[in-house]
């Protein structure tokens, strides 16, 4: 039996944002003068797109006449939801993907936290290093953990795949093969993107090895280059290999609204011949009563064409901070990931500095809040995140602040 008091709080991940905190509040408190600028969060500023407004609007209207009130959703969606983002997330891109194969949900976390419950518990799983801390978490309390290795601070079964500047941010092939590999690209928190032929290099192992990759696509509206895939579906066979993650939080700025959707094609199973899509939709319409009506006409008003545009402008603006933090840091020198199809720029921390002691560094010095490389994984180590979220006088004036350091 998994002890809740041990195992998993001994994930670096766990401790990562709850020690930020506390570390920013403490120096408040000591400097109450401070102005401090947060570019550690991972959180949208921007209000909602107005077509989403109006979409809000009309639904909430619905639901308060006799003939338009809407119960329970449908446990998997509403087809208008499912209609369209197979259409204008995978069809209009060329991915073989049917309206039925769409489940929506409340988003990408609990979507990529939950998934591993249609997985068998003696499965190993792949992860990159650093990693998005909800992966690997879920499945340690999901009692996926194997032997605990206290000197490495590793789980037997679950399989770290280092991503550093030396490979490109793009993991090897583990030595271990594995039976799930989570990969999310534009990545969280490095900012690098997977290219076409480095996804399908995934797929074709996966589909030799007989494992899943599950795909995040949270950033996918970030991606700037053409060689970078925005959905694993674009990869040949992945439909055999493959599930995808959509999240509608970075994109259109639903991180309070809350809508999300997975994709699973009928045909996939896993390597005991499970059939993974049935099993979602069993889990799905078990412990899940569907997005609420309104947020579902939310999630279809950003496939209008204003919508669209509204969304375009939107991740620009947050992409034009990136690329200005991006550049400044690169001129005072800084080595810099990321920020071109991301809004994450990902740092090495200068003079062979520790992650933590850049981010006292920083807070002491500059008044700025970015966040540990180490928090997300041991090969985070001496580097840096930080977001672009936040407005564009911040970001000039962060990047002023670090300038006099
Ligand atoms: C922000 C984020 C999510 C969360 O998305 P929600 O839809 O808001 O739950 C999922 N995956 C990654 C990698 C993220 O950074």
């Amino acid at each position: 039996m998994f002890e809740a008091n041990s195992d998993y709080l001994k994930l670096p991940g766990s401790y990562l944002f709850s020690t930020v905190a506390k570390k920013t509040n403490a120096y408040i408190a000591a400097h109450p003068d401070a102005k401090i600028i947060r570019m550690g969060i991972g959180d949208v500023t921007q209000p909602l797109p107005p077509a989403v407004i109006k979409a809000l609007h009309k639904a909430v209207d619905e639901m308060g006449c006799a003939e338009t009130f809407r119960g329970y959703a449908p446990d998997l969606g509403y087809e208008f939801l499912r209609k369209a983002i197979a259409e204008n997330d995978y069809r209009a891109r060329g991915c073989n993907i049917a309206d039925d194969e769409v489940f929506i949900s409340d988003g990408a976390k609990s979507d990529s936290g939950n998934i591993q419950e249609i997985f068998e518990r003696d499965n190993v799983i792949a992860v990159t290093d650093p990693v998005y801390p909800v992966y690997v978490d879920s499945n340690v309390m999901a009692g996926r953990t194997g032997e605990y290795d206290a000197k490495t601070e590793k789980w037997s079964n679950v399989v770290y795949m280092p991503c550093t500047a030396e490979n490109g941010f793009c993991p090897a092939f583990p030595e271990r093969t594995p039976d799930v590999i989570y990969i999310c690209s534009p990545n969280n928190p490095t900012g690098m993107a997977l290219t076409k032929d480095q996804l399908q290099a995934w797929v074709d192992y996966a589909n030799k090895n007989g494992a899943v990759i599950i795909f995040d696509s949270a950033y996918e509206a970030y991606i700037h280059d053409d060689n970078v895939p925005h959905s694993v579906f674009e990869c040949d066979g992945s439909r055999t290999c493959a599930i995808e993650i959509k999240s509608f939080s970075k994109n259109a700025g639903f991180t309070g609204l809350r809508l999300g959707a997975t994709i699973i094609p009928k045909e996939l199973k896993d390597k005991d011949g499970h059939d993974l899509y049935s099993l979602w939709a069993r889990r799905h319409g078990t412990k899940y009563n569907g997005a609420p009506y309104i947020v579902q006409r939310a999630g279809e008003a950003c496939y209008t064409d204003e919508g669209k545009k509204e969304i375009k402008e939107m991740v620009g603006r947050y992409m034009h901070n990136a690329g200005f933090i991006k550049d400044s840091l690169a001129g005072m020198g800084y080595e810099v990931y990321g920020g071109v199809n991301s809004p994450y720029i990902w740092l090495k921390a200068p003079n062979g500095m520790t992650s933590w002691e850049f981010f006292d560094l920083l807070l002491d010095r500059a008044h700025v809040v970015g966040t540990p490389g180490s928090g997300f994984g041991p090969s985070g180590e001496h580097y840096f995140r930080l977001t672009s979220f936040g407005t564009y006088e911040n970001s000039v004036e962060a990047m002023e602040r670090i300038r006099k350091i």
